[in-house]
């Protein structure tokens, strides 16, 4: 699935495997090798017990929409052929929320609670963002 959004994301020393998994198509998360807590975003300390020991795996993709909105009115130039659209926090299986949209679906057939599982839409040929739809 290929797109064009105003802006592409660039990877720093904390987040680079997580684009790296993106790009191969895996949903990549942090996990704590202390007290084995995943973490979303990225980050250099655990939240739980301030280690900073971590290992990346690979996540199953699949969660549940937390919450959610849909954006009728575009918040800036580039915006406005994409709504409206659905900006959600998906509850992973792994335990964090992850912030995201919601994609193959009506906006207003999006509900909580609804099952969903990653996909990768292209930004630029090399980049690609998670983005979840109903599974
Ligand atoms: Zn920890």
């Amino acid at each position: 699935m290929a797109s064009t959004r105003p802006y592409i994301p660039v990877a720093n020393p904390d987040t680079q495997a997580f684009w790296d998994g993106a790009g191969r198509g895996e949903l990549m998360l942090q996990r704590c090798v202390v007290c084995q807590a995943f973490r979303h975003p990225p980050s250099p300390i655990c939240h739980n017990c301030l280690s900073n020991k971590h290992e990346w795996l690979k996540a199953s993709g699949r969660g549940t929409v937390f919450t959610f909105v849909v954006v009728r009115q575009a918040p800036a130039r580039g915006w406005g052929d994409r709504v409206p659209y659905v900006v959600a926090v998906v509850a992973l299986e792994e335990g964090p929320h992850y912030l995201t949209n919601i994609v193959g679906i009506a906006p207003e057939a999006v509900t909580i609670g609804m099952p969903v599982e990653v996909m990768f839409e292209e930004l630029d040929g090399t980049t690609k963002l998670p983005v979840f739809r109903p599974r």
